[in-house]
């Protein structure tokens, strides 16, 4: 009988993992606990908005280019568009108004037109910014707290990309991601949008693809138990049956950080998270731009689409607790300021708590995070949590996985 390779969650970690084994020749199950595939990245159709809405807005750049790669191979990219690199904000203690435009190019003399960057901040703060490497200990608000561009790019910047209150979050790792994006200048800082919606980029043509490759999907099928013998997995159990493994099959693990701990003790990942909050309104704003940053508000950052604006809140902390009609009320007031909205009412809106959305990126938390090894020679780690350099990002989970399935196929 030909070796199967199992991989367990249908996340975009998953999903890349199956696809690049699937391609490399390998037989592949793909077991998903919940009704679909998707993960923490997902599309459903909303009967209050009358729309399809995604779990969360996610913010793509031209960088990411393993999601891209994934997403072409899967046929997905007809249902992404590119925005130009110019990203507006607005401070709502204000109402100053101004875009950073990075310039294409690696050598950035955008950072000498005070057109394209934060207003009044001379350029030695950003220079500060990219500069030296911090120490793997320091915190984003310990590095760069007194950087007159703290209030006005790198807390909004920080809290985006790490999710994390900059008084924690690993000034190293924000680094990284800044030097990957803004330090390309705008080749790697187009915005990467869904205005379908996630599910019909990322994750419904990959389930064709799979299935047309042969792949089964095995939904509403949790794995609770990982029998081992030999210091190899000799047997899964699911919720609906036990799979014996022959002697060349493999696995990968591709759950969220929590379930693999419970699944495999010996793996003690950071467990540690941090929720996200999103305002779906359905709302018709045709001349708005497609991002705004957004500082001084409880908003970060507004997503605009045909039939609707989406609000995101990152580590909302105790607002996240608030009745989800008193969070409506004052994200659709950030809403109406910087979309100059006055007087309109309210439209329908429809608020998403993700509680674990990713992992709080910690100096602390970050020395935690594995390589795909585990101790059991035929099972593999992937996940945006596992040690891929970058944030929990669609763009760690899908490299990840391609990891995984490189590191099976090559075993
Ligand atoms: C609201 C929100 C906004 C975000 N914004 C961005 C953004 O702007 N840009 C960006 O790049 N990233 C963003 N992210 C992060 C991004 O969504 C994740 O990094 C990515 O989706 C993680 O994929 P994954 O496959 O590693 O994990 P998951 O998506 O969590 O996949 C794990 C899968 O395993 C399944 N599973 C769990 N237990 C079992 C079991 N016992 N058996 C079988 N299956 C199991 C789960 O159901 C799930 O489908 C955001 C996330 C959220 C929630």
């Amino acid at each position: 009988m030909n070796a199967v390779l199992h991989v367990i969650g249908a996340g975009l970690a998953g999903l890349s993992c199956a696809v690049e084994a699937r391609r490399r020749g390998l037989a592949v199950s793909l077991h998903e606990a919940a009704p679909h595939a998707g993960g923490r990245c997902r599309s459903f159709f909303d009967r209050r908005l009358n729309r399809t809405v995604d779990n969360g807005n996610h913010l793509l750049l031209s960088a990411n280019t393993a999601v891209l790669d994934y997403c072409r191979l899967v046929g997905g990219d007809s249902a992404l568009t590119e925005a130009p690199a110019a990203f507006p904000f607005m401070d709502l203690a204000d109402g100053t108004r101004w875009t950073v435009r990075p310039n294409t190019g690696r050598v950035p003399w955008w950072l000498l037109a005070p057109g394209r960057r934060v207003p009044d901040v001379g350029l030695d703060a950003y220079v500060s910014l990219l500069a030296l490497p911090p120490h793997k200990s320091e915190t984003v608000a310990g590095r760069w707290g007194r950087n007159p561009l703290y209030r006005r790019l790198i807390e909004p910047l920080s809290t985006a990309i790490l999710n994390t209150e900059p008084e924690k979050a690993s000034a190293a790792l924000l680094r990284r991601v800044l030097i990957e994006t803004l330090g390309r200048g705008a080749a790697g800082c187009r915005p990467v949008l869904a205005p379908v919606g996630l599910g019909a980029a990322l994750v419904d043509p990959a389930v064709e693809w799979l299935r047309g490759a042969e792949v089964s999907l095995h939904t509403s099928d949790a794995l609770t138990r990982i029998e081992s013998s030999g210091g190899r997995v000799c047997a899964l159990e699911f919720q609906k049956a036990r799979m014996p493994l022959g002697p060349q099959d493999a696995v990968v693990l591709a759950v969220p950080p929590a379930v693999a701990h419970r699944l495999l003790p010996s793996v003690a990942p950071p467990l540690d998270t941090r929720p996200i909050l999103n305002a779906h309104f359905a709302l018709d704003a045709p001349d708005a731009p497609p991002l705004v940053g957004v500082v001084g508000g409880l908003a970060q950052w507004l997503f605009v689409r045909p039939g609707m604006v989406s609000v995101t809140v990152s580590q909302p902390g105790p607002a996240a607790e608030r009745p989800v009609d008193v969070l409506a009320g004052a994200l659709w007031k950030d809403v109406v300021a910087v979309l100059g909205l006055a007087g309109k009412e309210m439209p329908p809106c429809r608020i998403i708590k993700e509680r674990r959305a990713t992992l709080a990126h910690s100096p602390e938390q970050e020395i935690l995070r594995p390589g795909p090894r585990t101790p059991l020679t035929n099972l593999w780690l992937a996940g945006d949590w596992t040690d891929t350099g970058l944030p929990c990002t669609l763009e760690g989970a899908v490299r990840s996985g391609l990891w995984a399935a490189r590191m099976v196929a090559e075993a």
